[in-house]
């Protein structure tokens, strides 16, 4: 059932996860669509996201989106200051963001980043833990992971959640999706694209999320504003037919169905990627269980379930 409607109001809207924005000129979802999309949320009573892109929007799309209960999610860099003092998620493209934004210690950050200035750029986390009230680290090239990257996670990690043990210590419990997700968590909680998310892009057309937009070529889309979301095989989008998703512990990891699709061309199979760097995370998170009272996360031998799988 569909919860959540993310409308990416414009194509150079910024990425909030894994796949890159779109480059080019910028094609705003017209206000016809806009409108339509709104009434459709109405109507199936779902939440709604909107999705910004770096300039200012005209007024008229400031009224229509007012018109419902939303989330606005906004580009660190974003030229329509009010939008960013309102924002309930801000988006730090590349750790260079950082330096130059001021923080907002009631709003929640995303700081997407490559693989290899996240290894390197334990100091840059800390500080932003240090200033924000949640954060989320997206990395942008997940497919670059290798077996060897392992060992560098996990002693980031191990040194991120000293990092957080020092805030909770100072009074700020501060939400981390790689560390505190995990200890949050009493079941699967994915990012659940195409199954209980999807996303209206600036052509008028439904995807599984913003990502697929990005590959619309590729067919990815799954009905329009006229006929409403019509997905072929929409069990292939639930935890219920992922065999090996719905049998493992890492709560916490987003189960990308773009990744799956990038990595193994299957939505409900991920990549080895995916599984070992989300299994350091969830080993890494047991380092704070002296925070987290009556939570346990058991110890276990393997990295990638797919091995246990095998097996
Ligand atoms: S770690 Fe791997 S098996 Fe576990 S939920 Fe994520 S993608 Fe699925």
């Amino acid at each position: 059932m569909i919860k959540y409607l993310i409308i990416q109001v414009d194509d150079t809207s910024v990425s909030y996860c894994h796949y890159p924005a779109l480059t080019g000129k910028p094609r705003l979802i017209s206000l016809d669509d806009l409108r339509a999309g709104i009434l459709w949320a109405m109507k199936e009573n779902v939440t709604v996201q909107f999705v910004y892109p770096s300039y200012r929007l005209p007024d008229e799309y400031h009224r229509v989106i007012e018109s419902i209960d939303h989330a606005d999610i906004v580009p660190a860099g974003c030229e329509d200051t009010g939008l960013l003092d309102k924002a309930d998620v801000i988006v730090l493209d590349g750790m260079s963001r950082i330096a130059s934004h001021t923080f907002r210690s009631n709003a929640a950050y995303v700081l997407r980043t490559s693989k290899e200035d996240l290894l390197t750029g334990r100091d840059a986390v800390a500080y932003l833990l240090d200033r924000v009230m949640r954060l989320n680290v997206v990395i942008t090239d997940v497919e670059t992971f290798t077996d060897d990257d392992t060992e560098r996670y996990g002693k980031l990690l191990g040194s991120l959640a000293e990092a957080v043990a020092e805030q909770y210590a100072a009074g700020r419990n501060v939400q981390f999706n790689l560390l505190t997700d995990r200890l949050m968590l009493d079941r699967m909680n994915n990012c659940n694209a195409g199954w209980e998310t999807i996303a209206l892009a600036p052509d008028g057309r439904f995807y599984p999320c913003p990502a697929f937009y990005g590959d619309a070529d590729k067919g990815y889309n799954i009905g329009d504003l006229h006929l409403g979301p019509d997905i072929k095989n929409p069990q292939l989008y639930r935890l219920d037919h992922a065999p090996i998703c719905r049998r493992c512990d890492a709560w916490q990891c987003r189960r990308c169905t773009w990744l799956n699709c990038r990595l193994t061309l299957e939505v409900n199979t991920p990549g080895h990627q995916q599984c070992i760097m989300t299994h350091v995370e969830r080993n890494a998170s047991r380092r704070l269980l002296p925070l987290f009272p009556g939570t346990e996360i058991p110890e276990i031998g393997y990295l990638d379930p797919f091995d246990i799988a095998k097996n």
